[in-house]
Parts: structure tokens; C-alpha cells; sequence
């Protein structure tokens, strides 16, 4: 079959990589001018490797997207780097079981609960009766009040800011579940591994064309697609089309979608992010923390992620890599702020940490994601927009549809081997 992709992120990628292996003609649209959507990466002058616009790692379980990249023998590098939380002005390394035993801001008895909580919903392998459970009612029920308002609230209010108190416990156990004390990175970043992607796609006869940007899409008894790239539009046809942009972005472009469709999907609601880079000529951290999760309600800042404590500097000219991240809605008065403006909302904060670290600061950047984390409220599952579409030959696989998961590249990569093998069995 004739088969047009639009988005060149990692689930756009995958079902690519899929259907040209299972024999498809496949074109894939993206409007930037290289692939990684999300993950996509950049390069400053003097720097071996490129850097993630938004800090980026795997765990070591993120078996679909470790498989691709062994799949198209592409060098993974795993580490186990520290990661610490922020709390009360100090900076402790929290993770490991024995690290939050021993935790010393918290009564023994807090810690002992806290970990069995942790520990139970690790090994609790059912999701389902948790999605009905709102987070912020039960952690503070089952942990205690101390240790959910010390750590867990901060974290929660500084990721989904007024929607904090809908945010399910299934999001929540899908965090702790998941998560690997040791990490995996793409050697040389997630760019080139996304560029090596391209290539394997290429190679199986797919075609792939950047800076193109769709603008519209009419499903009659074929797909056809308006095509923008530069100041020329260009029109195309499909047997089916595979739409792996954000749902608020395919109702921009899909007008025939019935108004029924468009309120299910318009009540999903989700966040953006902005990241400042810093680079330096020395470490941020001098305990050798990698992430640093603020447990402050009151931080302009949620977390703090010096890349080059994961990666070696060596590959980066020598200079300290550090994120400052925040997810807000796109609405937000800080996406309207330059980098410079940014900066100087969190350097009071900053200098709480590292009273000296804008004397060795070389450069910094700023990056903004209109949409990057989906808020997954309870009984998320019934709000779940399925692959299908009212348009028959129009297929949604976006960073919605990965539940009960949190968004990543690793479920991007299985989003798109799942809407892949849909759509072969069908042909
Ligand atoms: C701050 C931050 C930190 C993250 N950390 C991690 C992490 O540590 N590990 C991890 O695995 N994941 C992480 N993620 C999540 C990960 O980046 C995403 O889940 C994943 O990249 C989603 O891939 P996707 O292909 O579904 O969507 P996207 O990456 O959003 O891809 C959609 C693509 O569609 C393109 N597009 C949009 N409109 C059009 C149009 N009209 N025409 C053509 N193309 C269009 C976009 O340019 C984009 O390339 C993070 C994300 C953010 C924002």
C-alpha cells in the first residue's frame, strides 16, 4: 500500500522503519528540517556530539526503542548516574531503597512507610483499579502526610501545576514502575540515532521529506495531502495516512473531522515545556548529581539535569551541560519570555544551589515545546482517542494514545510498531 506519515518524531520513525520492512511504499512528511520531533537535537560549534533540545535518556527496560536501535546496530551507552532531590535547601541522593531509608529529613517511621508504598505499587502489576484512584487523595492517605507533602506534592504541583489534584494514580505507578537506577543514551545523541533511522528507512526504499509541513488533509476514497515546503504547496495521495502530530495539531489540518470527534479529542489536555541549557566551564553540581528533582513547591524551577554528569564532557568541548526544565501550560507568561529574561526568573534560585555558577557560564539557550506532557486525569482510559479515526483511511498514533506509560521515545517506537502491524493486517 501507498502510505503517508506525517511527523518524523519516533513513533512517525518506527511505523516507517515497520511498513517499508513489511513491503510498503511509505512517505513520511516533516515539518522540521530534521528528524526526533520531541527528542530532536542540536549542535554547537566545537561540540563532537549533539545535545537533546530537552534532556533525554532511556531506561534500561525501554525494550521496544533498545531493540530498534540493535535492529539497525546503533551503539547504545548504558550508565548509572546519581539522582538527587532538592529538599528544605539541601541536595540528597535519592535513589536507591537504602537511600531513602536513609533519608534524614523524615521521621524513620515516615521513610519505612514511604518505601513500602514505593515498593508496593513497583511490584503491583495491575494498572487498571489504580487509573479510578486520584494521586494526590491516596499517596498522602497510604505514605503520610509528611512524606507526600515533603517530596511527592512539590513534584507533582511543579510537573502539572493546576492540574496536579486530577492526575491519576496509574500515571503515577507508571513512573515508579518503570524507572532504572542505571540509564541508557544513543551514542552521539538522539539526533544521529534518529538520522540513522531516516537511513534505514531510506534503504528499504522509504522516502522522507523535511521541512515539509502539512497543512491539509481530505480523506475521500484515497487520502490527499496538501503539502507546504517553503512558499510551494504540493499535493499528494495516499492508500492511508498515518497522523503521529499532537491532536490539537491534526484538527488544525483535518477539517472534515466530524464535531462529535473533535470534542472528544479537544477535552485532552496537556503541557508544554521549556528548557534553558546552560553551558559552562564548571560542574553545576559538585556532588556529581545528574537530575535533581525540586521538592519546592515554591521553585520557578522543576528540575535541574546536568547532562554532563551522564555523557562525558570530552564530547562537548569540555563544557558542563546543565538543563533547567519546566512543564507549563503553552499559555503560560514564561513562553513569552526571551532566554535572557528566563534566566533572570530563575537565577535567584539558581545561586541558592550554585552561588558562583554564572561566572562560568560560556553560553545558554532556550527551547520551547508547545506541547510535551499529556495530563492523564482518572479513567484516562476512557478518554483514550483509539488508532482508528471517523476518517476511514486515517490513522492517529500520538503521544495521547501511550497509556498507561508515560510519554517516551520508547513508546513512541511501540506506537508505531503497533499502528504498523494494523495497518499491514489490513492490507
Ligand atoms: C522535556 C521533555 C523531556 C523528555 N524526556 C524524555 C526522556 O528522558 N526519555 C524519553 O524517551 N522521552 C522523553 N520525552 C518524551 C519524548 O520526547 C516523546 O514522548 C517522543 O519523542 C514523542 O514522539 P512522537 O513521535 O510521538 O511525537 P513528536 O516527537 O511530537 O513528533 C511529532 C512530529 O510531527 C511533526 N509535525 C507536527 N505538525 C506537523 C505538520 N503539520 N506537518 C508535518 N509534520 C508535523 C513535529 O515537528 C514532530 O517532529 C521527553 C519530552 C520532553 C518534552
Amino acid at each position: 500500500m501507498k502510505i503517508g506519515i506525517i511527523g518524523a518524531g519516533f513513533t512517525g520513525l518506527s511505523a516507517g522503519y515497520n511498513l517499508v520492512k513489511d513491503g510498503h511504499q511509505v512517505t513520511i512528511f516533516e515539518k522540521d528540517p530534521h528528524p526526533g520531533g520531541l527528542a530532536i537535537g542540536y549542535q554547537e560549534k566545537g561540540w563532537e556530539w549533539s545535545l537533546e533540545k530537552h534532556y533525554h535518556h532511556w531506561f534500561t527496560n525501554d525494550e521496544s526503542v533498545l531493540r530498534l536501535a540493535k535492529d539497525i546496530s546503533y551503539d547504545v551507552l548504558i550508565k548509572r548516574p546519581r539522582t538527587s532531590a532538592y529538599v528544605n535547601g539541601t541536595i540528597y541522593q535519592l535513589d536507591s531503597p537504602l537511600h531513602v531509608l536513609s533519608f534524614p529529613e523524615l521521621p524513620l517511621f515516615d521513610r519505612l512507610r514511604m518505601s513500602a508504598v514505593l515498593a508496593s505499587l513497583r511490584y503491583n502489576p495491575y494498572w487498571q483499579p489504580l487509573e479510578r484512584i486520584n494521586a494526590s487523595t491516596f499517596l498522602p492517605k497510604v505514605m503520610g502526610e509528611k512524606a507526600y507533602q515533603m517530596i511527592w506534592e512539590p513534584l507533582l504541583v511543579n510537573k502539572f501545576g493546576s492540574y496536579a489534584g486530577s492526575v491519576s494514580l496509574a500515571w503515577f505507578w507508571a513512573r515508579i514502575k518503570k524507572r532504572t537506577a542505571s540509564l541508557a543514551y544513543p551514542k552521539k545523541g538522539f539526533l544521529p540515532f534518529a538520522q540513522a533511522v531516516v537511513a534505514a528507512i531510506e534503504k528499504q526504499g522509504g522516502k522522507i521529506h523535511f521541512s515539509s509541513e502539512i497543512n491539509e488533509l481530505k480523506d475521500t476514497a484515497q487520502v490527499h495531502l496538501v503539502v507546504k515546503h517553503g512558499k510551494e504547496s504540493t499535493s499528494y495521495t495516499f492508500d492511508r495516512v498515518i497522523v503521529t502530530t499532537p491532536s490539537f495539531l491534526f484538527l488544525k489540518f483535518a477539517l472534515q473531522l466530524p464535531e462529535s470527534y473533535k470534542a472528544k479529542l479537544a477535552k485532552l489536555k496537556g503541557l508544554g515545556a521549556i528548557n534553558i541549557v546552560l553551558r559552562l566551564k564548571n560542574d553545576f553540581f559538585s556532588d556529581n548529581t545528574y537530575w535533581l528533582s525540586i521538592c519546592d513547591k515554591n521553585s520557578p524551577i522543576m528540575a535541574i539535569v546536568e547532562h554532563t554528569h551522564f555523557m562525558d564532557k570530552k564530547y562537548y568541548n569540555n563544557e558542563h551541560l546543565v538543563y533547567l526544565g519546566n512543564y507549563l501550560p503553552h499559555t503560560h507568561r514564561y513562553f513569552t519570555l526571551n532566554k535572557t529574561e528566563l534566566l533572570k526568573e530563575y537565577d535567584q534560585y539558581l545561586r541558592k544551589i550554585n552561588p558562583s555558577y554564572e561566572k562560568s557560564l560560556i553560553g545558554f539557550e532556550m527551547f520551547q515545546a508547545p506541547f510535551a506532557q499529556p495530563v492523564i486525569p482518572v479513567n484516562y482510559s476512557k478518554m483514550l482517542p483509539p488508532f482508528e479515526t471517523p476518517l476511514a483511511h486515517v490513522f492517529l498514533a500520538n503521544i495521547e494514545q501511550v497509556y498507561p506509560w508515560d510519554r517516551g521515545t520508547n513508546y513512541a517506537v511501540e506506537l508505531g510498531e503497533s499502528i504498523a502491524r494494523i495497518i499491514t493486517k489490513q492490507s
